[in-house]
């Protein structure tokens, strides 16, 4: 007998049909002999919901409240789940984050975990009853609700599991697994049987949300057993695994993207040291992450400064960088928040030459224009337009034989 956290993305929970399916997989675990742990979001499209009444009311809500009210979400589903087991037979009981002591910091909207008393689930298990939590919510010292940033109940769901001591995290979700990319924009794409730990990281830190960065973390300092599976049909997925459990790495594992970045750019600063201070400091302490930098330097002793930050955050960094040029005497700020990132990752690339011009060669053969560049030793990130996306993706996961057919030739 192991003990088991399912865990079930919103689409997973999105109508009560499919609830009712939820509770059946439940239901069959169950009678293999498991004890089950179930972690759910909220049912598809109620975050967004609930996050427009909230810009509706104040176009800049107060985080502590915006947490409250994202929270009921998933206390929707969580009763309603518990609900459809127990009318199956299934002895079940629904807890939210709070009371089964999720405790997180006070960083509302993107709390951390810090600690959770699994000894409730404890008690609940050993009385032979499932345990519905809810996902994405915690609570901190003072007893506030919190929320751990958008796709946050994968997160829950492993640091559920590494303190359960689970033998196993299954994250149920729309697709059968973690892809080549993502396989609603390249049908092509490739489900991978296993991926380590650290390529996943990487995917899912340059844009894949099929795990919320956060959860594998968990999951490689806790050595939680994490599986990606699908709800919808049944299949092996995919495996997350240590790196020491890596078999041969494969030079590309996966192509990511992120629509949520948007570019600043200011022109004509006068080229000194402390430039770069100046502009990113004021924004450091807004607490706007930065993502991306470059910076160039013209014939005539100035400099063009660019940056990207989420694009919920474009129009603070804009005018806060709008009050600095000014204070610099730069000529010009230009912005914009059409922009999408698409990354190459793959622990391979390490050890290969000229990845990188393969790379822009597959993108120069689309016409499709580079805006900037990053690279580390296992990604090449570039910016484009946003209406290239698509194409952008089909091309280098193409260029790099990603797909079910390339594999076979
Ligand atoms: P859930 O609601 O179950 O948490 P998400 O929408 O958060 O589901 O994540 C699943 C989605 O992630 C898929 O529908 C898919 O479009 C997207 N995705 C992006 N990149 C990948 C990838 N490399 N592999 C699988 N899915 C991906
Ligand atoms: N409901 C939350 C969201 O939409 C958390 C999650 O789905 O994991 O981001
Ligand atoms: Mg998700």
């Amino acid at each position: 007998m192991a003990l088991i956290v399912q865990k079930f993305g919103g689409t997973s929970v999105g109508s009560a049909e499919r609830i009712a399916a939820v509770a059946q997989r439940v239901a069959t675990t169950r009678a293999a002999g498991h004890d089950v742990v179930v972690v759910v979001s909220a049912m598809s499209g109620e975050t967004d919901r609930l996050l427009g009444l909230a810009r509706a009311v104040s176009p800049r809500p107060e985080p502590r409240e915006l947490d409250v009210l994202l929270a009921t979400g998933e206390q929707v589903t969580i009763a309603l789940l518990a609900m459809s087991l127990i009318g199956n037979g299934l002895p079940a009981r629904s807890y939210t984050g709070a009371q089964v002591r999720i405790l997180t910091d006070t960083v509302h909207g993107k709390a951390r975990i810090t600690g959770i008393d699994g000894e409730r689930i404890r008690r609940d298990l050993a009385e032979s009853r499932v345990v519905v939590v809810a996902g994405f919510q915690g609570v901190d010292e003072s007893g506030d609700i919190t929320t751990l940033g958008r796709g946050g109940s994968d997160t829950t769901a492993v640091a559920l599991a590494a303190a359960l001591g689970a033998d196993e995290c299954q994250i149920y979700t729309d697709v059968a697994g973690v892809y080549t990319t993502d396989p609603r924009i390249v049908p092509e794409a490739r489900r991978l049987d296993r991926i380590t730990c650290e390529e996943m990281l990487e995917l899912a830190s340059m844009g894949a949300k099929v795990l919320q960065i956060r959860s594998v973390e968990f999951a490689r300092k806790y050595n939680v057993k994490l599986r990606v599976l699908s709800s919808f049909e049944d299949g092996p997925g995919t495996l997350i695994t240590p790196e020491e459990d890596a078999m041969e790495q494969p030079l590309i594992s996966g192509v990511a993207y992120n629509r949520d970045e948007a570019k600043l750019t200011v022109v004509g600063v006068p080229d000194r040291p402390g430039i770069a201070f100046s502009i990113l400091g004021p924004i450091a302490d807004a607490n706007i992450e930065v993502d991306m930098i470059v910076q160039n330097t013209g014939l005539d002793g100035t400099t063009d400064f660019t940056f990207t930050v989420h694009r919920n955050e474009f129009d603070r960094a804009m005018e806060i960088l709008r009050r600095t040029a000014a204070d610099l005497g730069a000529r010009e700020v230009t912005g914009d928040n059409r922009i999408v990132k698409i990354s190459l990752v793959g622990v391979g690339m390490r050890s290969h030459a000229g990845i990188a011009s393969r790379m822009f060669g597959a993108l120069a053969d689309e016409t499709i224009n580079i805006q900037m560049i990053s690279t580390s030793e296992i990604k090449i990130s570039i910016v484009v337009d946003e209406k290239y996306l698509e194409l952008g993706v089909r091309a280098l996961h193409s260029a790099f034989g990603l797909g079910q057919n390339d594999l076979a030739s």
